[in-house]
């Protein structure tokens, strides 16, 4: 009887070792894509009009690469931007710039800015839409309280006239439709890049769209209005960026610069 005994715990070491191989590859293809930490306060904090201005000299002289404009140019004060500037209108490749002085720390910023805005490439001219089709203004009023401080404001909130058309910001999925006490008519789509792009307080939303359903860049989603908590206030569209690890984001810079593409239209 000794040797069933033995097969017996065997198999079980074997059951058990396979369960917890099971459970960590689970976890790993569940969870969320890490971001590191530097990505989103880095691209939050740029300044609209230094990025607008990016846009501006990229369009009207396009020697420099424009991730490598910006990456210097929000990293290094003037002086030391400036030297590297001329060497790349001068046709030196970025992997040749000569640093002169500028610390080894400064450098590894702007790499690691140019990095950031290689990959998220929310800046990059003509890659997102701006999400209003007509007239529109708005200010930052990220974080603001609501309710008496029962929660804060998570996104931005772009005012127009009711019934301006609204458009999807980039290509994705519809995920949430509908209604909800806070948003109103609302429309949540899945963006190629991961993350989740909120529309809320429409007036109407489009009847092509259903859950699931692929939209394109540009694509019409719906119309402005005042549904769910934006009842008694002025027509708008309030426009959230959710990253998947939940983490809302301040959008206002990038609708700044967004707008300042599609003003130029
Ligand atoms: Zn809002």
């Amino acid at each position: 009887m000794k040797v069933p005994s033995m097969m017996k715990r065997r198999l079980l070491t074997q059951l058990v070792f396979l369960i917890f191989v099971g459970i960590i590859a689970w976890q790993a293809i569940h969870r969320p894509p890490t971001i590191l930490s530097d990505v989103y306060p880095y691209l939050t904090s740029l300044s609209p009009t230094l990025v607008k201005q990016c846009i501006h000299d990229n369009q009207a002289s396009q020697t420099i690469v424009f991730e490598e404009l910006l990456a210097i140019r929000s990293t290094l004060p003037d002086g030391e931007a400036q030297p590297l500037l001329d060497q790349l209108k001068n046709s030196v490749p970025f992997s040749k710039l000569n640093w002169g002085t500028i610390p080894q720390t400064s450098k590894n910023n702007v790499l690691r800015h140019r990095e950031i805005l290689n990959k998220y490439t929310y800046y990059r001219p003509d890659q997102y839409r701006y999400p209003v089709i007509g007239t529109t203004w708005f200010g930052d009023s990220f974080g603001a309280d609501r309710e008496g401080g029962k929660r804060r404001h998570e996104g931005t909130d772009l005012f127009g006239k009711e019934g301006t058309p609204i458009v999807s910001i980039c290509g994705g999925e519809v995920e949430q439709l509908g209604w909800n006490r806070l948003g109103g008519e609302r429309v949540g789509i899945r963006g190629d890049d991961g993350n989740y792009y909120y529309y809320a307080h429409l007036q109407t939303i489009s009847t092509s769209l259903i859950k699931g359903k692929r939209v394109k860049p540009g694509e019409f989603l719906g119309t402005m209005g005042h549904t769910g908590v934006a009842l008694t206030t002025p027509d708008h569209l309030h426009f959230g960026i959710e990253l998947p690890n939940g983490q809302w984001i301040n959008p206002y810079a990038f609708l700044e610069v967004w707008k300042y593409s599609y003003d130029q239209l």
